[in-house]
Parts: C-alpha cells; sequence; structure tokens
C-alpha cells in the first residue's frame, strides 16, 4: 500500500496540469494512468503559445517533464477501483498496485471506443474525426452525421450546426437514448436522430458516402464520433458522485459532491479541448490543494 496525500487518474492534459499545481503546492501527488489519447501525431494548432502547431506527443512530453521536475510520482498503471476505507480514506485500486490518499482528481476524459462500421480504418482522419471542436471547420457546409450515443453524440451535433446545418445523429443502431431535453433542441436546429447501423463508407481517398443497414444511401462527407467511456462514470457510480449522461457532475471548483473528490478535463464534459483540461486542471489542484490542508494533515 502506498500513501499519497492525492492521487490523480489520467496522465492527459488535465491528469498533468493539476500535478504541476499540487506538487508544487507541496502535496504529496501520484499520477496514474498510461498512454494519453492526445500523445500521438496529432497536429494541435489551437493550443495557447504554440505559434507553430505543436504534435500532442510533445505538448505530452512537455507537460510530463515539467510535472517530474515538481516531483510527482507517476506511474503507468491503470485504476481498477475506488472504494472508502474503514480510515476514511480513499483506496485507490490499480493493476499493479494500491494507493491510499484522502484526496482524488479524476481526470479520465472520454475514451476512443471505435464504432462497429465496416471500412472505418480507411476513412479515420479522412472524413471521420473524433473532435468537433478541432475538425468541425473542415466541413462547413458539408452534409455530416455525428455517430454515437446520449448527450455526448447530441452535444457535439448541436456544436455542429456552427459549421453546416446539414446534421444527423446516428445511433449506429441502438436505442436513443438522448434525453428529452436534448432531444427537443435537436428538433429546434433540425437535427434528426437515425436509428440505424451502417453498413458501408464510400469514398475513393476521402468519404463520400455511407451505406445504412437498411440499404439506404446517403451522401454523407463527415462522420464526427462521439462514443464515451464508461470508466469515470464507473468510478463515480461506486462512490455515490453524481453523474450527467457520461459526464461527472462538478461546481465551479470542479468539486463534485463527494468529500475530497475532483474531476477535470473531458471526463467532466463540456468544451472537449486542450485548454479547458489544463485550465479545469488547474482549478481542481487549487481545491485538492485546500481539501488536503484542511482535512487530511496533522490530525
Ligand atoms: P485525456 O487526454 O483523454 O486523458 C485522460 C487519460 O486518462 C487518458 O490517458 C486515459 O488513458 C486515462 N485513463 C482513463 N481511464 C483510466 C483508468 N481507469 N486508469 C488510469 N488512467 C485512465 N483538443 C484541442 O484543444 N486541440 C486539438 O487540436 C485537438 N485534437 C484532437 C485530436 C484527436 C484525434 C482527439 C481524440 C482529440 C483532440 N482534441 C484536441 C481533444 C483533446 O485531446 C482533449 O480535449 C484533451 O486531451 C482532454 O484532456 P483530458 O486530460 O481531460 O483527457
Amino acid at each position: 500500500m502506498k500513501d499519497f496525500e492525492t492521487v490523480i487518474i489520467g496522465q492527459g492534459p488535465a491528469g498533468l496540469s493539476a500535478s504541476i499545481y499540487t506538487s508544487r503546492g507541496g502535496i504529496k501527488t501520484a499520477l496514474l494512468g498510461c498512454d494519453p489519447k492526445i500523445a500521438g501525431d496529432y497536429e494541435i494548432d489551437n493550443y495557447f503559445g504554440f505559434p507553430e502547431t505543436v504534435s500532442g506527443r510533445e505538448l505530452i512530453e512537455r507537460g510530463v517533464k515539467q510535472a517530474q521536475r515538481f516531483g510527482v510520482t507517476m506511474e503507468c498503471d491503470r485504476v481498477l477501483g475506488i472504494h472508502f476505507d474503514d480510515t476514511g480514506k480513499y483506496i485507490v485500486k490499480t493493476e499493479h498496485d494500491e494507493y491510499r490518499t484522502c484526496s482524488i482528481i479524476l481526470a479520465t476524459g472520454v475514451s476512443r471506443k471505435k464504432p462497429d462500421i465496416p471500412g472505418f480504418e480507411k476513412f479515420d482522419g479522412k472524413g471521420i474525426s473524433w473532435c468537433v471542436s478541432c475538425d468541425g471547420f473542415f466541413f462547413k457546409g458539408k452534409k455530416v452525421l455525428v455517430a454515437g450515443e446520449g448527450i455526448y453524440a447530441a452535444n457535439q451535433a448541436i456544436e455542429l450546426t456552427d459549421y453546416t446545418s446539414d446534421v444527423a445523429v446516428c445511433t449506429l443502431g441502438k436505442k436513443n437514448t438522448i434525453t428529452p431535453d436534448y432531444m427537443k433542441r435537436l428538433r429546434e436546429l433540425n437535427i434528426p436522430v437515425i436509428e440505424k447501423g451502417i453498413a458501408e463508407l464510400k469514398g475513393g481517398d476521402v468519404l463520400d458516402g455511407v451505406v445504412f443497414s437498411d440499404g439506404e444511401s446517403s451522401s454523407v462527407q463527415g462522420i464526427f464520433v462521439a462514443l464515451g467511456d464508461a470508466s469515470s462514470t464507473d468510478f463515480a457510480r461506486t462512490l455515490g458522485i453524481i453523474t450527467e449522461g457520461n459526464f461527472i457532475q462538478v461546481d465551479r471548483e470542479m468539486k463534485t459532491n463527494a468529500p475530497g473528490i475532483f474531476a477535470a478535463g473531458d471526463c467532466t464534459g463540456g468544451f472537449l479541448q486542450i485548454a479547458v483540461a489544463v485550465g479545469e486542471g488547474a482549478v481542481a489542484a487549487r481545491s485538492a490543494i485546500a481539501y488536503v490542508k484542511e482535512n487530511c494533515r496533522g490530525a
């Protein structure tokens, strides 16, 4: 069992940012997770301070070095579960270890769950995108689909109307789980919800059409994936943390309803961008520092 004052779950922008603040603020910090999804050759064009495009990989490597400079303990280890022990602390169980802590920052992001669409890989990045704020601009005036479920998909579709009026949500053959509030907003924006699967993707170098499971064709030029991960909401459920769909509910200080548990970044929903994740990480860290100083020391 390893003891820390705060355990941060997720080594993406939110987790790294939070860890820099907590460790620099003198809090004994563990940062758990592995392979941040953005740590690839993705070109980041809209993050402050990089006039030339920076790769996701370089941004994360720089963040890791910065966190290490302030003494963060980083482990490439997947968290399996969190529970309360009889001393009133949280136990974070990972694939390789156990951590005892009085505060936790959830920064688990939303996972890139691949949709079950034949030929998906061929068009990934060539008509298929994972992020409206990053790529919506490239689909100005085009016909696009959001492939996914629930509030996440509805939000992405609503955001897409900044770029095009020809947007639909496709549930990939699953039951529509979008809440009535969001359905009302989709109807107001003329965004239909198609409850069919996608049987085929069409196109040469880039996507230019889909065939639905009932054989109907559509000249879709863009598909945005919006399938969320359950991991952060799984933890939330065990701990009685309030969620909204797949996202963790937080207040302005990134506090959840559970004492000592904070959340930041994509797992809290809203505008899923690096700048937001980094900012929320900083706010969550400030709250965690205050919590640790008030509740976890010298008793
Ligand atoms: P993430 O970066 O998702 O990090 C969460 C981390 O938690 C992951 O490493 C995950 O593996 C880990 N994790 C999850 N569950 C567990 C667990 N149980 N145990 C341990 N670790 C766990 N944003 C921009 O601003 N500009 C862009 O140009 C841009 N381009 C993008 C391109 C792509 C292809 C994608 C997918 C996203 C892009 N985004 C972009 C969005 C941006 O990547 C996210 O908003 C940002 O990474 C969110 O940071 P985060 O720390 O909240 O989550």
